[in-house]
């Protein structure tokens, strides 16, 4: 998988973004660097855009088609915070590209609260209004709303998901994850970072929603060992690739091979004491309690 970074700047100014916003150095990648970069990347099956805000970018439709001729057999994503779908002359000249899937962050359920967040007053309803209009064409592309969880709104989860259910019918798939403690975040950390043991009764009220609204979700960058077992099969990894990370207290855990385990940033700031290895008697104790419910 290729990541493709466009440059920094963006029409938001999220207090937990991976990046420092407004950013100190302004790298913007110019249209024949990006081009540059897309075909030294074009033997990957799958091409992620990143930013900033890689929408707002004047040359984004041809950098899209660029890659789609340059790649035709990749899946291409856009991770955008959605804002510029508001406009439909944009979202149908967007679906045009032939683009496979955006992927865009609900930062919570209300104007109000995701507007806090992302320190852009009016982002709320443009980005609800984007995913309306992508909703459009979504036997063309693919959706996923994506959740960042931190300490401004993790209560919040469970309206969150009530949010989606109600307005969002026919996206893809939902993606909750916690910070990664870089960029923004870092700066930022004292109000954000909140222990994951903290979030799991929101997290999974906020999964058993959506379950019961027939919406499918991933979970990435959280450990068996922290969701209830029935959410162990919405384990789906890691969002970015980086090197495995276990602990002391993952020995002899059962789970450890497939564990996608929490951000670097999370065990260094927050440590592991959470965690605690899966046993063997575990998993038959689980199988056995499941046999009986047949
Ligand atoms: S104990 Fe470690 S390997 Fe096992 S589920 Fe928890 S974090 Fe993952």
């Amino acid at each position: 998988m290729a990541q493709l970074g466009v440059g920094v700047a963006c029409n938001n100014c999220c207090i937990m973004c991976t990046t420092i916003m407004p950013p100190p150095n302004n790298w913007n990648g110019s249209t024949e660097e990006l081009e540059r970069e897309i075909l030294k990347n074009r033997t990957h099956s799958s091409v992620t855009i990143t930013g900033g805000e890689a929408t707002i970018r004047p040359d984004i439709f041809h950098l899209l088609r660029f890659i789609k001729k340059t790649m035709p057999n990749s899946r291409l994503t856009v991770l955008s915070n959605g804002r510029m779908f508001c406009y439909p002359e944009f979202t149908k000249e967007f679906v045009k590209t032939g683009c496979d899937a955006v992927a865009i962050p609900l930062h919570a359920e209300n104007a109000e609260f995701h507007d806090r967040i992302t320190r852009a007053p009016g982002s709320f309803e443009q980005t609800v209004q984007g995913v309306k209009n992508l909703l459009e064409y979504k036997n063309k592309v693919d959706i996923e709303i994506r959740v960042v969880i931190h300490k401004l709104n993790y209560k919040h989860l469970p309206a969150i998901a009530s949010f989606i259910s109600n307005e969002f019918k026919g996206i893809q798939r939902v993606v909750p994850f916690p910070i990664d403690i870089i960029g923004n975040a870092n700066l930022n950390r004292k109000k954000l970072i909140v222990r994951i043991t903290e979030v799991k009764p929101y997290l999974e009220k906020g999964l058993a929603i959506l379950e019961k609204n027939g919406f499918e979700f991933n979970l990435y960058h959280i450990p068996f060992c922290i969701v209830n077992r029935r959410y162990w099969k919405n384990i789906a990894g890691r969002t970015v690739e980086e090197r495995r990370i276990t602990f002391k207290s993952c020995r002899g855990c059962i789970m450890k091979k497939s564990c996608p385990g929490v951000w670097k940033t999370y065990a260094f700031r927050v440590g592991t004491s959470e965690f605690k290895s899966i046993t063997a008697s575990y998993k038959k104790k689980y199988k056995q309690r499941q046999f009986n419910l047949l």
